[in-house]
């Protein structure tokens, strides 16, 4: 048995795909202290591991930073400067055999690096290296335009750094790197084939897919009403989905046509706050997403990894509708693939979204790609091939 620390951020989307790892480590043994914090502390109990609470890192909402990367960077330099005492003291106290971290824990790669304990890293979005982000061109110029109206973050990001280097003797991150610390081992929760420049990228990363798995959240659908014409099912996820001019070009998009359309228009717009919806929408604050994905012939999703994910393990194409930086990302991937097409969320307009949708749902090749994405990432191994990647690792490491 080993004692592994595991440390994450705050944010849903990157403690939901490693639960299932952490609790695999733990059949196999493991002692695993997983530090996040208070609010994630019962998910995060339920799998077996020790909780504890971050000291100096502050209960911040991740999803309010990451659509600005320069932000989000000066955000996790501060935290690290902050938090380093405390959890330099706790991990001297712990002794764990190794750690891992999530890509944007800057002090987990620190703590690495000051204590020698090696490290592995959980990757929730892409693989995030110079060489995978450069070839974008939509990303660059978006980064450049980040930097442009973040020059007191640049500021804040450069001042954490050297003070970290001053007092542990620590090499600073660049930005690119605080965003997605690399270790000898990297668990990626996506398949190599949806992974942007994944020739760029070693086999010290390892692509293990996302974590797919039934869900108890289907009491009520109405399913029945699925049949007899094309289902299109349209979400914007969980974040940030008050978009009620955005559903209601949906309405008109798609109002009295042949299609079913099932439209999940989350908790912060009343369900029938959009006045009444044409008769074949089914409109709810949330949806069984995995089992509607089941009956769609096509998904308007926003981008989410999540549901980008879901909607390829089903074979659905899709049109995706990014609403910030890193969903930008994975639309851009999407388009790559072959899965689907991508829309700027300031040009929508009912006759854009019909004629997006009227191309996907016409061209089996958008299917086709999408089921055969699907398929790696089915194939990819999931929690238990992250388990064993992380077994060979402490074997190679002789812990
Ligand atoms: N989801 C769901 N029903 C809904 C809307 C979302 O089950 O009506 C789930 C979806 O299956 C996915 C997650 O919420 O697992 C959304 O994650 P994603 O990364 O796509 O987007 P975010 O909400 O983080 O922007």
């Amino acid at each position: 048995m080993s004692k592994v620390v595991f440390f994450n951020v705050p944010a849903h989307g990157h403690i939901n795909p490693t639960l299932a790892v952490v609790r695999e480590l733990i059949q196999r043994g493991e002692k695993v202290i997983y530090y996040a914090t208070e609010a994630f502390r019962p998910k995060i109990e339920r799998t077996g591991a020790v909780f504890c609470a971050y000291r100096g890192v502050p209960d911040y909402d991740l999803a309010g930073f990451s659509g600005n990367f320069i932000r989000l960077a000066a955000l996790l330099m501060e935290a690290t400067q902050s938090a380093m005492p405390a959890l330099l003291e706790s991990i001297e106290a712990t002794q764990p055999d190794y750690i891992i971290h999530d890509v944007l824990c800057v002090w987990g790669k620190l703590l690495s690096q000051i204590t020698g304990i090696p490290a592995v890293a959980s990757t929730c979005l892409f693989a995030f290296t110079p060489a995978t982000t450069s070839s974008s061109f939509g990303f660059v110029l978006n980064l450049a335009r980040m930097v442009s109206t973040s020059l007191p973050s640049l500021v804040r990001f450069g001042r954490a750094g050297r003070a970290l280097a001053r007092t542990y003797g620590v090499r600073p991150p660049s930005h690119i790197e605080a965003l997605g610390n690399h270790e000898a081992l990297n668990i990626v929760y996506t398949s190599r084939a949806f992974q942007p420049n994944s020739d760029a990228l070693g086999d010290d990363y390892k692509f293990v897919g996302p974590p797919i798995a039934p869900r108890d959240d289907a009491t009520d659908f109405p399913f029945d009403r699925l049949s007899g014409g094309p289902v299109i099912y349209i979400s914007m996820g969980t974040i940030f989905n008050e978009r009620a001019d955005f559903y209601r070009a949906c309405f008109d998009a798609f109002a009295g046509g042949e299609h079913r359309v099932v439209m999940s228009v989350g908790d912060k717009i009343a369900a029938d706050g959009l006045g009444v919806a044409p008769s074949n929408f089914i409109v709810r604050n949330f949806v069984p997403q995995l089992q509607v994905l089941q009956h769609a012939d096509l998904f308007i999703t926003h981008g989410g990894m999540n549901s980008v994910h879901e909607g390829m393990y089903y074979g659905v194409p899709l049109v995706v509708i990014p609403q910030m930086a890193e969903q930008g990302l994975v639309a851009e991937q999407v388009v790559r693939v072959g899965a689907g097409v991508r829309m700027d969320a300031v040009r929508i307009t009912p006759g854009a979204l019909r004629a997006a949708a009227a191309r996907v749902l016409a061209d089996p090749a958008f299917r086709e790609r999408s089921a055969q994405i699907g398929q790696t990432l089915r194939a990819a191994g999931g929690y238990i091939r992250a388990a064993d990647e992380i077994f060979a690792f402490k074997a190679a490491h002789n812990l």
